[in-house]
This record gives structure tokens, C-alpha cells and sequence, in this order.
């Protein structure tokens, strides 16, 4: 029998700055649920990569005095590095927006939404915000007239002739579609959020730029004077990694018939669920499955991130120090699946000591002594142990539910410790105490097998130690 297909993609962030925690955390759950997926029996096409177009990196390409593809291409490096960095799924698929075949089917992707007439020509007056690569009114910026998101850059001032997408043709279907898959957008609140965005009405939105002004991007076709919108580009990224237009067979399998994710922060809320979804229909191509909206990490008491308030954490200091297993952990487990999370290393450590050190870690070294010394083999393993509830919460996208089920798991075998004391019991009733010490064996397997996605490395290491019936070389999860 061939397998389910499933699909999931992360966004693909912008290569004009070192990868940060924002989304470190969103590839990282992405990656738990690709690989509860395949857990599952699903066959699984993990993407990502890199956004590479726009005003953003061309200006920084040049004030770095740098071939723009040169200082992309030193800049993916370190996005592709975090394959290894974060544990991520061996088999992940990497799109590049400069890739050829992206580029050609870009390209496409224009060329059939002129075609079914969703592309006109005119004049267009706006203030940018090359942060956020978007158009911003006025009501929009604070009160030195900048965007929120980026209020140390100026705004650029657009008055040109543009291409546009027809985006306004689209409210009535969005809405219909919005109320046809009432789990497009997970979690509701931000579904609420898009859905009275476009109950608001829609204005058409500009997909080019001048080349004279900004050569740095995907050829317009048929207009040599343009080239598209980093937006129009990037998000038929979604499409052109699983080959279309050309491989349809891997397109069909994934997208079509399957059930495509898409993975962003709440920045990204519009793009993928309203503008990707009106520019899906333009071609006549089905829509996302779902889409999931990761809130923002922040510092202490919700106070943006930034290097100036020196409240950043960065992905691969924390890998250095605790682990990669560590970090995934603290993502799945200690930040909130939807809404924004204060993200600090005091909180931090003191996660790592309490639920990894004395948590995971003193739990396997007290079953492992009892096995080692008092069982000459491994109990028998069931073949199949994972608890419903656990895949259903990654079903709903929810890691910290699954993460809380993994950890009620370890509690409860810390109690049967604590209350049949096992150790003792070995001198007055062997028998009994070698079953109580065979279950608890059991029990730190399922709790491997559960911590597969969430936690790779402890799986593996979990299953081998019961199986093998052997201590850890040493305490997992060394205190800090
Ligand atoms: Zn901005």
C-alpha cells in the first residue's frame, strides 16, 4: 500500500541577517510535526529556504559594497547549517528563490494570471517599508511617520508605473473559501483576525517594481523595464519546490490531493492566508490546507527583542551550551504553540535543571541502575505504545500539549518510584519488585517513542538504553 502524503513548509526567511530565535522556533515545530507525520506513516515533503529578492538585500548587498548573488550566497550558508544546528529532519527539501526552477516557475505562475486577466498596468504612489517588504498607510506608522515593526528605517517613497494583482476580484471567494475549511488558519483567533481583514474590503496590491530602481529580482515577462514583487516571487516558493509546474506528479501527490501546511510567525498572516490564497485561485490552483500562525518570541514581560536592549538569545549559543535537544524542549514545551512567549536564559536554565536534568535525565539513571542491576535482559517492548492523545495534539499543531503529555508520562513513573519503592521491595519480594522495574522499563521506552519528534537525539538514545538494558556513559542532561 503506498503511503499518505503530507506536506509541510516553514517560511522562507529573508538571508540579510544570521538566523534568529523567531525562527529557529518556528522551523523547529514545523520539524516535530514532520516528523510525527512520518511517525504516523505518512510520506513526508519537508520544505524551506531562503527568500533571496527585494529592496532589503539589495541595499544591504550594496552598502556592503557586494555582488548581491555573491552576499546571498555566503548568506544561505548559514540557513542551511541550521539543518545540523537544530536537528532537523535529514530528508528536508531547500528552495532558494534565486534557484533557476523557482525562477522559471515564477515566471509561470505571471504569465497564467495575466493570462486569466488578474494583471494590470498603473500608476503607483506609496510609502515602503523595506523591513517588512510591504506598503504601509498611514495609519500604519507611529507618530515619526515609520512602520511599527522597523522604526529606526525610513520609509521609501514609490511613485512609479507598477504591474497589479487584481486582489480586490477576490473578497467574495476568500470569505467563501474562509467559510469552507473552518481550520484553514489555526488558531482561531488569528483566523478571526484575517477574516475581518478581508471582510474590510480588499485593495488591488502592486507585484513590481522598476528595474532602473530595483534591478534585484525575478524578470517580469514580456516587460524587461520590471521585475516582480519579492512577495509575488517568494510565495510561489510554496509551489515551485515540489516541481511545479513541470513535475505534476509530485505536485498532484503533495498539493493537489494532499493537505499542504504552511507554517509562518503572525507577520505573515495576511500574505499566506489572504494574498497567497487570492494568487492560488488566480491559476486556477487549489488552496492551502492549513495554515499555522506562530505568535513572537520576545524578552522579558513581552518587550520586543532587539540588540540594542541586549535581550537577544541566539539559536546556536544555546545549541553550544545545552544541546540541541535542549532548545527543542524549551520551543515545544516552554513557549506558547500560538501566542507570543517572553524567551530569556534565566527561564531558560531553569527549565533545563528542573525538567531535563532532574526531570528526563534523573528518571532514566534511577530505571537504568534498578535494570542493569536486577534484570539480566531487556522486558519485552510492545510494538506499538504511543498514546492517542499525544499524536492528536500534534495533530492540532499543539507541541506544548504533546509535550505536556510526555512529561505527565515521566511523572507518573517517578511516582510508582517514589510509592512502590522498587529498591527496597527487591529484598523482601523479588518477583514482584522485578515486575514493578520491567514496567518502569516499559514506560521509559513509550516515553522514547514519544519524544521522537519533540527530541530526536533522547529518543534514539532512550530505546537504545532499555533495549540494551545499560546505564547512560553519563547523567543525560548534565546540571547547569
Ligand atoms: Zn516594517
Amino acid at each position: 500500500m503506498s503511503q499518505k502524503p503530507f506536506y509541510i513548509t516553514t517560511t522562507l526567511p529573508y538571508v540579510n541577517s544570521d538566523p534568529h530565535i523567531g525562527f529557529a522556533m518556528e522551523i523547529i515545530r514545523a520539524d516535530v510535526i514532520a516528523r510525527a507525520k512520518k511517525l504516523d506513516g505518512y510520506e513526508v515533503f519537508f520544505n524551506t529556504g531562503t527568500d533571496e529578492h527585494g529592496v532589503k538585500i539589495y541595499q544591504k548587498a550594496f552598502n556592503s559594497n557586494e555582488d548581491t548573488q555573491v552576499f546571498v550566497d555566503r548568506y544561505v550558508v548559514k540557513f542551511k547549517e541550521l539543518k545540523s544546528v537544530l536537528g532537523l529532519s535529514d530528508d528536508i527539501h531547500f528552495i532558494r528563490t534565486t534557484d533557476k526552477q523557482h525562477v522559471a516557475a515564477a515566471e509561470e505562475f505571471w504569465r497564467r494570471c495575466d493570462k486569466n486577466g488578474f494583471i494590470y498596468k498603473k500608476l503607483y504612489k506609496t510609502k515602503y517599508c523595506s523591513g517588512c517588504e510591504l506598503e504601509k498607510t498611514d495609519t500604519e506608522l507611529n507618530e515619526e511617520g515609520r512602520c511599527f515593526i522597523h522604526p529606526t528605517l525610513d520609509l521609501l517613497l514609490i511613485d512609479e508605473e507598477n504591474y497589479f494583482f487584481k486582489f480586490s476580484a477576490f473578497q467574495q471567494k476568500l470569505l467563501d473559501l474562509y467559510r469552507s475549511n473552518p481550520t484553514l488558519v489555526v488558531p482561531d483567533f488569528r483566523f478571526n483576525e484575517i477574516k475581518a481583514f478581508v471582510e474590510r474590503g480588499l485593495e488591488d496590491f502592486s507585484i513590481s517594481r522598476l528595474k532602473t530602481k530595483m534591478p534585484w529580482g525575478v524578470p517580469v515577462p514580456s516587460d524587461a523595464d520590471h521585475v516582480m514583487y519579492v512577495w509575488f516571487d517568494a510565495l510561489t516558493s510554496y509551489i515551485s519546490t515540489l516541481g511545479w509546474p513541470d513535475d505534476t506528479k509530485t505536485f498532484d501527490t503533495f498539493w493537489k490531493n494532499g493537505t499542504p501546511v504552511q507554517y509562518c510567525g503572525k507577520d505573515n498572516l495576511r500574505q499566506q492566508s489572504a494574498m497567497w490564497q487570492a494568487m492560488l485561485m488566480s491559476v486556477d490552483l487549489p488552496p492551502t490546507h492549513t495554515i499555522v500562525i506562530d505568535g513572537f518570541v520576545t524578552g522579558d514581560g513581552g518587550v520586543k527583542m532587539s540588540k540594542s536592549l541586549g535581550n537577544t538569545v541566539d539559536p546556536l549559543d544555546i545549541v553550544k551550551e545545552y544541546g540541541v535537544d535542549a532548545l527543542r524542549y524549551y520551543v515545544c514545551r516552554e513557549l506558547s504553540p500560538f501566542e507570543d512567549s517572553p524567551f530569556t536564559m534565566d527561564k531558560f536554565k531553569e527549565a533545563y535543571n528542573a525538567h531535563l536534568a532532574n526531570g528526563i535525565g534523573n528518571l532514566t539513571s534511577r530505571i537504568m541502575k534498578m535494570a542493569t542491576t536486577n534484570l539480566t535482559s531487556a522486558p519485552e517492548i510492545p510494538s506499538k505504545s504511543i498514546p492517542t492523545e499525544f499524536m492528536d495534539a500534534l495533530g492540532v499543531f499543539n507541541t506544548q500539549a504533546a509535550a505536556n503529555i510526555v512529561w505527565e508520562h515521566i511523572s507518573a513513573a517517578d511516582r510508582i518510584i517514589q510509592e512502590k519503592e522498587p529498591f527496597k521491595l527487591i529484598k523482601t519480594d523479588t518477583d514482584a519488585a522485578i515486575e514493578i522495574i520491567k514496567d518502569l522499563c516499559v514506560r521509559l521506552y513509550t516515553i522514547g517513542r514519544m519524544l521522537n519528534p519533540i527530541m530526536p537525539q533522547t529518543s534514539e538514545l532512550l530505546k537504545k538504553l532499555v533495549k540494551e538494558n545499560k546505564m547512560p556513559e553519563q547523567p543525560l542532561f548534565l546540571r547547569k
